[in-house]
């Protein structure tokens, strides 16, 4: 019998529609051609909010809804999503006024109603530095203080991922779709085991192609149609030591006038975003050197302690898939998603993490509409996503190691099992990048991979050299990493 929907693509929105769809009773399979939020999932902002610097471009529907799905979130998967502060300094003569600032936070509140965090007020300069010290003195006026959310961007995908297992989808990764086609009134998609190279069939009765940068290659296996008009947009990030005392600023970039973040994440900073249409394939996405020498130059002009030479931890990127608009910056076009329909495919456009539910219960109305499958009616709003700390804290009597790294990092055997038996991770790098902190540091991934691929390897039950390779594989990534890094502090020395 054939799935009722097969969904392409196993990041947020992916996971969300295979969650939403299982829940309402539909047979669903999922297959991700690598690992679970291996994609722009994992390479986001990590901010679970309305967006403020959306406002600016009037896309008022998008803040509403995404302020609405924020308080959603913060109830129902708490152990991803937290509420975060957010200071905007103003300096003489710099970014944006403070009466508009005021102004935006205004609507902001209003556009939140009753799902605002907490009341957003104005600093003067000694406030603004007594909460944030290291904000550079000269010029300063004040700041504005206002609430969002920050979330485990790759955590929360895979969580959602294993419930909607929970709920009775298949999900399959390292299972990549080659082939698509209608076959009377059902498709049959041609995937192989990427590990393996094994190829399988499976038929389902709608297709959901929720392969982000990918979407424009997955329709391209069905037939060669016009495009849909896609945008992808660069989007890079870079790690480096605590820079402040947990706030998250919002600066204004000196050369271009864009909005970007400094965030706290506990002995560290991320830094971001960039914004540039990139065309590059979307495996190969990657940082380059002047993404990195801008956020760290831009961000060094306010908080003088980071010296714009300072080598980051860590630098990655993501491609945003946006629904093309009229905008000419990249950093206008709208972040509004688009559902395309072409009979009983439906691929996504654009969108937010933070709007994934929403999105994923409009498609699941449609899938339901297309197909004629009666289905329940949508609980996602009211059924909370479960945790994994208690699941990995049973696990740990059986599963006793530890391994400290830098700072206060540290994996533990349990987690490592936990990912494994759960959460499908097969290569170290699974767990490393996507369901751990550890993300965080290079040189803690590169010392924390024999362990974890011995930990792995005992489940899995890898041989010496299988053991090695899973090593070796690490190592190729960050070295990949490391050069990119180098290069940057090559440029800014220059
Ligand atoms: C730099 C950046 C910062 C962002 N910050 C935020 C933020 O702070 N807050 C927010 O709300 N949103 C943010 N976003 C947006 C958000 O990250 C994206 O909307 C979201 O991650 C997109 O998820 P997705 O599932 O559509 O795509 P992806 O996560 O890219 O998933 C698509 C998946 O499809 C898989 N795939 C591709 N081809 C195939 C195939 N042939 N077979 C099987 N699988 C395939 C890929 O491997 C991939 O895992 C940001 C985006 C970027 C780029």
């Amino acid at each position: 019998m054939p799935f009722d929907l097969l969904v392409v693509g196993g990041g947020i929105q992916g996971a969300a529609v295979a969650r939403d769809a299982a829940m309402r009773g539909l047979r669903v399979l999922l297959l991700e051609r690598g690992d679970l939020a291996s994609g722009t999932s994992s390479r986001s902002s990590k901010l679970i909010h309305g967006g403020i610097r959306y406002l600016e471009t009037g896309q008022f529907g998008l803040v509403r809804e995404a302020l609405r799905e924020r308080a959603i979130l913060l109830r129902l998967a708490s152990e991803f999503v937290r509420p975060l502060p957010f200071l905007i300094p103003h300096y003489r003569r710099e970014g944006r006024p403070r009466f508009l600032v005021r102004a935006g936070l205004a609507l902001y509140a209003a556009l939140a109603g009753h799902h605002a965090l907490a009341r957003h007020r104005t600093l003067d300069a000694t406030e603004a530095r007594a909460l944030e010290p290291e904000l550079r003195p000269e010029g300063l006026l004040g700041a504005s203080l206002y609430w969002d959310a920050q979330m485990d961007d790759a955590l929360l995908c895979v969580s959602v991922a294993v419930d909607a297992e929970r709920a009775g989808a298949t999900i399959r990764t390292y299972a990549a779709v080659v082939g698509l086609e209608v076959r009377g009134s059902s498709w049959r998609a041609r995937f192989h085991d990427v590990d393996s190279g094994e190829e399988r069939i499976e038929e389902a009765r709608c297709v959901v192609n929720a392969a982000g940068p990918w979407a424009e290659a997955i329709r391209g296996l069905v037939r060669a149609a016009p495009g849909v008009g896609l945008r992808r947009t660069r989007g890079t990030h870079v790690v480096v030591p605590s820079l402040t005392r947990e706030k998250a600023l919002l600066l204004t970039a000196h050369r271009d006038g864009r909005a970007f973040f400094v965030l706290p994440w506990g002995e560290h900073s991320l830094i971001g975003t960039t914004d540039v249409d990139d065309s590059t394939p979307p495996e190969r996405v990657a940082p380059d050197a002047g993404d990195v020498r801008y956020l760290l130059e831009e961000a060094a002009r306010a908080l003088p302690r980071l010296r714009g030479d300072a080598r980051p931890l860590r630098a990655f990127a993501g491609l945003r898939s946006l629904a093309q608009g009229s905008a000419i910056r990249p950093w206008a076009n709208s972040r509004e998603h688009r559902i395309v329909e072409e009979g009983t495919m439906l691929t996504l456009i654009g969108g937010k993490y933070t709007t994934h539910r929403s999105l994923a219960e409009r498609v699941v109305d449609r899938v339901a509409a297309l197909t004629g499958v009666r289905v329940g009616r949508c609980v996602t709003a009211e059924t909370e996503l479960p945790g994994r700390l208690r699941a990995i804290a049973e696990l740990t009597p059986r599963y006793p190691g530890k391994l400290r790294l830098e700072g206060s990092l540290e994996i533990t055997e349990a987690e490592v099992a936990h990912a494994v038996q759960k959460e499908h991770a097969r290569h170290p790098d699974d767990i490393l990048e996507r369901r751990s902190r550890l993300w965080l540091r290079l040189d803690a991934m590169r010392r924390a991979a024999p362990q974890v691929a011995a930990w792995m390897g005992s489940h899995l039950g890898w041989d010496e050299s299988r053991r090695a390779r899973e090593v070796e594989r690490v190592a190729h990534a960050m070295d990949r990493e490391a050069q990119v890094l180098d290069a940057a502090m090559e440029g800014g020395r220059t």
